[in-house]
């Protein structure tokens, strides 16, 4: 999107949108030609932009649709509503101290709550700019939300057949999540259901979800405004040079984010 303000501090995302997605996943063989984009052609160095940084994170999850209701899903709403109870106060936190800087250090974060959303119902396909408006006019309409602070982050997850578009691409053909910012004020990920083998990377969509969600979490804590804070020209930001690579912490499956400092993904 456009809608980022650019200034002479700032450095705009020299790959456009597409770098702050989770790709799919393509087991052995060829790379696909996403996945050959986000390969590395130059080591990985994070530098700091000046921006914004979510140093005490508060989590807020929206489940979007009645369908989060029904059996297996609704037990899916439980497992990531629980990991976030967990994740946000464990290890995972914990490594990003490394991009803290003078006057934002980075420390735990919280869950600050969990809302199923089955008015409106989401249409099968659902473009960035319909999440947008369904989470602006929800803050506006909606006390179960709260308002936006400096460290929120909403997480919108779509229940099973929703496709998300965003830049041009869609969710199981080009990407498995995103985060992203509306006017620098409202900080956002979108989690679309990994309904798609290139979207569940051999794990359980339990796991897969979780994967994907630490991925954009760490994300969007060290780089809320895309490009404005940790960021690397060349590979992104801190998950997207470890997409796919997954560890446990807890009972939960993450995702491995990059070190600047071991100079490796952790
Ligand atoms: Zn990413």
């Amino acid at each position: 999107m456009s809608s980022h303000p650019t200034s002479a501090k700032s450095v705009v995302p020299a790959h456009g949108d597409a770098i702050r997605i989770v790709p799919l996943y393509e087991s052995g063989g060829t790379p696909t030609v996403e996945a050959a984009k986000a390969a590395p052609p130059v080591a990985p160095h994070l530098t700091y932009r000046n921006g914004p940084m979510l140093t005490a994170v508060e989590v807020f999850t929206i489940f979007w649709g009645a369908a989060w209701q029904q059996g297996t899903n609704a037990a899916l709403v439980t497992h990531v509503n629980q990991f976030f109870d967990f994740i946000l106060t464990s290890p995972l936190i914990d490594q990003l101290a490394e991009y803290s800087v003078p006057g934002k250090s980075i420390g735990h974060g919280r869950h600050a709550g969990t809302l199923t959303l089955t008015s409106p119902t989401p249409r099968h396909t659902v473009t960035d700019s319909a999440i947008q408006h369904m989470l602006q006019h929800e803050i506006s309409i909606n006390s179960a939300l709260p308002q936006p602070t400096p460290n929120t982050l909403y997480f919108v997850y779509l229940p099973p057949g929703v496709r998300v578009v965003q830049g041009g691409s869609a969710s199981c053909q080009a990407f498995c999540g995103y985060h992203s910012d509306i006017s620098g004020q409202i900080f956002y990920a979108a989690m679309p259901y990994p309904g798609c083998s290139g979207c569940t990377g051999g794990l359980s969509p339990a796991e897969a979800l979780t994967s994907t969600s630490s991925h954009e979490l760490c994300e969007a804590i060290t780089d809320p405004i895309p490009g404005q804070a940790w960021y690397d020209d060349h590979n992104g930001e801190i998950g997207d040079i470890c997409a796919w690579k997954t560890k446990k912490v807890g009972a939960f499956t993450v995702q491995l984010e990059w070190s600047n400092q071991a100079n490796k993904c952790i």
